[in-house]
């Protein structure tokens, strides 16, 4: 039976992705080797590194602007500390939309002064703060673009002459963005780049070797630039299905053409959302997520009905997070829109049932 994968991440990859993974996993270039067993220093792995760098670059269009592309380990949890490692001197600016940036704000703490500069707490984090004032004396601002928990999203930006840090973790790659208003970009891989095991982080250089303090190496991205993510050992099946990923995202015509199929899959699916009478939206209309569309029954009594409908028609990975309740249908840029249509479907089902 097929499954249509709705979850949050580790998520749903192209068909053709895992395909291409497994068959590298036992006999990769025709080495008659392992691509897990061969060294991350040969010739071969060291183009895999290049390709994966190169893509991100192109299908983010920052090539020839100062930018360097990394993969990194410790996963987007580690780039909460070694940010602010990295560029906190004396103030950095936080705006806290919910789990991820309340993790990455409890981490910046320890290396200087962080300044709120906006909340929804108070609302449930059910929407994007709005008017946030940036004092000029900030050493970078921090956002995160996409809230994976409560399915929550900026739309714009705030602009800003000191360095913008965004946590892209759970929107990378899945919507027209200028991303040369951001500093440092960092994201977990696993969900619209690859597996987990690595993490992806956008830096422009300029920004970097201005904090006072030793940073030790393995948490120092001069380091790791320097050494081209080869600084120790990477973790190489996840870095090689992160360029599988981009180079399928790239055939298909990059961020602009997969923007179109995600605009379409949040559009079914928030208009469901909007209509039938058994749901009700967890995010602000204004504020919603075009990759974590978040929802609850209006009536618990219709709990294992539906949550029997969905199982049994292949869904996986609908249940909220632990924290908010409810469902939560993750619609990452391999969720194909037949999988969307299936769960409206469904929805619809109930609806009549009912
Ligand atoms: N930031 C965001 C927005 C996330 O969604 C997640 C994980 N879901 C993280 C950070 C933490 O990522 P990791 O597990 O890779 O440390």
């Amino acid at each position: 039976m097929k499954k249509h994968n709705f979850s949050a991440g580790p998520c749903v990859l192209p068909q053709e992705v895992l395909k291409k993974a497994s068959d590298a996993v036992l006999n990769f270039n025709d080495l008659n080797l392992s691509l897990i067993e061969i060294s991350h220093r040969s010739k071969d792995f060291v183009e895999v590194m290049d390709k994966a760098q190169h893509l991100v670059l192109s299908l983010l269009g920052l090539e020839n602007k100062g930018y360097k592309a990394l993969f990194l380990q410790g996963g987007a949890s580690l780039e909460f500390l070694m940010v602010a490692y990295n560029l906190l001197e004396k103030k950095a600016g936080y705006i806290d939309t919910g789990t991820w940036s309340s993790k990455a704000i409890k981490e910046a703490k320890n290396f200087g002064e962080v300044l709120i500069l906006g909340s929804s707490k108070e609302n449930g984090f059910k929407n994007i703060p709005t008017s946030i004032e940036i004092p000029d004396d900030l050493d970078y601002v921090h956002l995160t673009s996409n809230n994976t928990i409560y399915g929550t999203q900026f739309k714009d930006f705030p602009k800003t002459s000191v360095p913008l840090v965004c946590d892209m973790s759970s929107d990378i790659f899945s919507r027209v963005v200028d991303f040369e208003q951001f500093d440092l970009i960092y994201a977990g891989a696993q969900k619209n780049m690859g597996p987990a095991g690595t993490t992806l982080v956008v830096v422009k250089e300029e920004i970097l070797g201005k904090v006072s303090r030793n940073i030790p190496s393995m948490l120092d991205y001069r380091i790791h630039i320097e050494k081209e993510s080869m600084y120790n050992t990477p973790s190489v099946f996840a870095v090689y299905t992160s360029m599988l990923t981009l180079e399928w995202l790239s055939n298909l015509g990059g961020i602009q053409a997969i923007e179109k199929i995600n605009n379409q899959k949040a559009a079914a699916l928030y208009k469901e959302l909007d209509t039938n009478a058994l749901f009700i939206p967890y995010a602000d209309k204004d504020s919603r997520s075009k990759m974590n569309v978040t929802f609850t029954l209006a009536d618990d009594r219709l709990t294992d009905r539906f949550d029997s409908m969905w199982k049994h028609a292949g869904i996986n990975g609908l249940h909220g997070h632990r924290s908010v309740g409810g469902y939560r249908a993750s619609i990452y840029n391999a969720l194909e829109i037949e999988s969307v249509h299936l769960l409206v479907d469904l929805m619809k089902e109930l609806e009549k049932q009912s």
